[in-house]
């Protein structure tokens, strides 16, 4: 722990890649520690079509490559790390620890968390069993798997219509199996599943059961307003019901909601003095690689300016 850093971001996303970009162009000397490869999400989206200055939509792989290039070519240090640790309490220099998986530690004037969120399972029978057997919580990852097959998707948000229309390019067949008599889902979405007609919507519904033996071979559906359950021939099954924020380590340190997302104020202020937060893990109502991109350059510049007040050095 031979040197302070300015600021230490805690995950890759777009959020955290941002973040880094402008508290790089301000001068702080900023970490970023990400335990997989930096890009979050947007690695396994495959197209983005709404984020600005690409008409013809970007490939998700492409767009977190070059938000990561960017931020490095400012100076943003990247450790291939987990977080494990946050010791809020500031010791005598006015430092966090931020510890991580391999032992060691940062030591960092000012937090910004930036860990995202994950994809929540649905808990029935046959889902732990069969994942990877026909399982899946990635379209974008598996999609191709099921050429020429029969889907089923689950969900009725933007992640499920999205990505039922990107199962058509190979399955048969898509199925969608939404709790309710309506999607949640962006209504352009909704204009391109229902004009869709490889997709087929079954609404009032939720799955009890997976089955197959070796593999997936069908779902059990339940009709939430008669009680009827029947059986839909699926050789895949794509688990879409939202997200869960990677919160959990610094719970004790801020403040969250009854799910975990971390609260914040309009500049990105957790309820803890020198602690930000940026993107999907904070509590908001829109979740986008281009609110994720709002919320760290804003994260940025409130932690550039608690990092100046420590220092005495703040321009006002
Ligand atoms: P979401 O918006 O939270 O939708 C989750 C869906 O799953 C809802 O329809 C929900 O039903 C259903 N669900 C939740 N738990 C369930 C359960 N146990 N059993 C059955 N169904 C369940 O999540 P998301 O679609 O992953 O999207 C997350 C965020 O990313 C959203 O803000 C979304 O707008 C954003 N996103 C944007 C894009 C884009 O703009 N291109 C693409 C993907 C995601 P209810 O509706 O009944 O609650």
């Amino acid at each position: 722990m031979a040197e302070i850093y300015d600021i230490a971001i805690i995950g890759g996303g777009p959020a955290g890649l941002t973040a880094g970009l402008y508290t790089c162009r301000a001068r702080m000397k900023t970490i970023l520690a990400e335990k997989m490869v930096c890009g979050g999400q947007v690695l396994i989206t495959d197209v983005i079509e709404n984020f600005p200055g690409f008409p013809g939509g970007i490939k998700g792989l492409e767009l977190a490559d070059w938000m990561l290039k960017q931020a490095e070519r400012f100076g943003l240090e990247v450790l291939p790390a987990e977080a494990t640790a946050l010791v809020s309490k500031k010791n005598a220099n006015g430092a966090f620890i931020v510890e991580l998986s391999d032992g060691s530690k940062i030591e960092t004037l000012s937090v910004i968390v930036s860990t995202g969120a994950r994809w929540n399972n649905l808990g029935v029978p046959g889902e732990k069993e069969l994942t990877g057997r026909g399982v899946s919580y990635c379209a974008t990852c598996d999609a191709p798997l099921f050429k020429g097959k029969d889907v089923a998707v689950v969900g009725g948000g933007d992640t499920a219509l999205e990505d039922a229309l990107f199962l058509t390019k190979f399955a048969n067949k898509v199925t969608i199996i939404h709790r309710r008599d309506r999607f949640r889902g962006t209504k352009i979405l909704q204009e391109r599943v229902f004009a869709n007609h490889k997709i087929e919507v079954v609404f009032n519904s939720i799955v009890t059961n997976i089955k197959g033996t070796k593999k997936c071979e069908s779902v059990e559906v339940k009709d939430v307003n008669s009680g009827i359950t029947k059986s839909i021939k699926s050789d895949g099954v794509f688990i879409l019901i939202g997200m869960t924020p990677n919160s959990e380590i610094f719970k004790s340190a801020v403040k969250t909601d009854d799910k975990g997302y971390i609260l914040c104020d309009d500049d990105m202020k957790t309820s803890a003095e020198g602690i930000f937060a940026c993107g999907d893990v904070r509590k908001k109502l829109l979740r986008q690689v281009v609110t994720a991109a709002g919320d760290g350059a804003t994260s940025a510049f409130s932690a550039q300016h608690y990092v100046e007040r420590l220092k005495g050095v703040e321009y006002k």
